[in-house]
């Protein structure tokens, strides 16, 4: 006999698989979610979340750690500058929480979760789709009209559909160590480090979780590794913080891709966060972006399930979705980050000592107008800023003065056609 053939499976369980699952789950109860991780969520990251995507999916208090209303910026000549914002911009949350409750929303609308069985296949056949899954004592299939691979940076399965996979040019590396310590008092709020320190395109950070815990983290087009070795350094005599060589082996390391698939979706195929590359460029945050990209994917599975047509055509509907909504942010972020993350020491230092010591520049960069969430965005609303754009003409450096009128020529008004 035939097996039963699910609605839609899902392959991976991050904040882009939990989402799908719970989504799915309010329309059918013939759908499963399948990952290898014991822990759902326990992957690298640093848990900070912009305030867009609380308003927009919502969030329990208890595991918010800490509101993000201020930051510093540690500049290349070791300049630090306090930003404080009248209302939290981002939060630092228990991202594994976070993706447990969703989770375990979904479980409770009779999804079916699959924990610690790796997928090993993906095969078309005619009017479904075989999902190999095993772990090291057992092989299983199951059968699905629909799949959304959520699955990360581990996207080999892709192999199989019509798909060039992510560009590793395109990958940013991140690693971080994370330090159970009584300097979690010391350092009471995230510092940023920007420089040449950070390796190409990079930047490092501080960032305390309210657990007596620190994380430490860098992410860079370089080796991350090497890198956060060096900054380890910087910050045990910065601040007088002990920290072992023992404690270097937890550092752990994971990629982020920063350019999306060109195509995210096959027959009977959608593929979703970072697999898909959905992340916003600049910091390197996929957790809100992967989340939208997953409730367009479960709106086309949807779709594609009332007309019981699972076709590219009707799968391509997510792709002009999830263009329209977060496309054009991420390609113009992309091109915005190779410009700001160009800028040579000297004229950081310069520039973060103009914008950041002026009290005024410091308002319009924190005000409602920049988003933490829309990085391109808040750029042209900051330059575009009459205010801002009066104090940089009167500069006495020529590169600050000359700064925005360049930015614009340079590739602004390109991107806003
Ligand atoms: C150092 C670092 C810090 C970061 N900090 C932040 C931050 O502060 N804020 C933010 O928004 N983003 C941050 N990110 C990025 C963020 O972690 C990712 O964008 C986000 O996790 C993407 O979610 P996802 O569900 O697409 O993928 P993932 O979270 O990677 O989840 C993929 C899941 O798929 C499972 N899986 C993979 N292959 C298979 C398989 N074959 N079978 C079964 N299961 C499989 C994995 O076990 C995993 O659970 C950070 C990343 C790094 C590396």
């Amino acid at each position: 006999m035939e097996k039963q053939i699910l609605d839609c499976v899902v392959v991976g369980g991050g904040p882009a698989g939990a989402r799908a699952i719970y989504e799915l789950s309010k329309i059918s109860t013939n759908i499963a979610l399948i990952d290898y991780r014991e822990t759902l969520g326990d992957k690298l990251c640093t848990g900070i979340i912009g305030v867009e995507c609380i308003e927009k999916y919502g969030i329990d208090n208890n595991i918010i750690y800490q509101e993000a209303d201020s930051a510093d910026i540690i500049n290349p000549a070791n300049d630090l500058f306090h930003l404080k914002s009248e209302k939290p911009k981002a939060y630092i949350i228990d991202r594994v929480q976070y993706v447990q409750n969703l989770i375990n929303k979904a479980k409770n609308n009779n999804a079916k979760i699959i924990r610690k069985f790796r997928v090993t296949g993906i095969n078309q056949k005619e009017n479904k789709v075989a999902i190999t899954y095993s772990n090291k004592d057992e092989e299983k299939v199951i059968y699905s009209k629909s799949i959304i691979l959520a699955s990360g940076l581990e996207n080999k399965l892709i192999n199989k559909f019509n798909i060039t996979p992510l560009k590793k040019e395109n990958i940013l590396n991140g690693s971080q160590l994370k330090i159970k310590s009584k300097y979690r008092k010391v350092i009471s709020n995230t510092k940023v480090f920007i420089g040449s320190n950070y390796g190409f395109q990079g930047f490092g950070w501080i960032v305390p979780t309210s657990k007596d815990e620190l994380l430490i983290g860098v992410l860079t087009k370089d080796k991350s590794k090497k890198i956060i070795t060096e900054f380890i350094s910087l910050v045990k005599n910065k601040y007088n913080i002990i920290i072992n060589e023992s404690d270097k082996k937890n550092i752990k390391s994971w990629g982020i891709p920063i350019k999306p698939l060109e195509k995210t979706y096959d027959n009977r195929l959608l593929i979703v966060g970072d697999a898909a590359g959905l992340v916003k460029p600049i910091t390197g945050g996929g957790i809100y972006y992967s989340q939208i990209s997953a409730e367009i994917a479960v709106e086309t599975i949807k779709q594609a399930l009332e007309i019981n047509n699972f076709n590219c055509e009707v799968m391509a509907n997510y792709q002009n979705k999830w263009e329209k909504q977060i496309g054009h942010e991420i390609t113009r972020s992309n091109k915005l980050r190779d410009t700001l993350f160009g800028f040579e020491d000297n004229m950081l230092n310069q520039l973060t000592k103009f914008t950041l010591s002026n009290k005024l520049i410091a308002k319009i960069l924190l005000s409602k107008s920049s988003s933490f969430d829309n990085h391109f965005a808040s750029f042209v609303n900051f330059i575009d800023n009459e205010k801002v754009n009066s104090l940089f003409s009167k500069s006495k450096s020529n590169s600050i003065k000359t700064l925005i009128p360049n930015l614009k020529k340079k590739f602004l008004d390109n991107l806003r056609n």
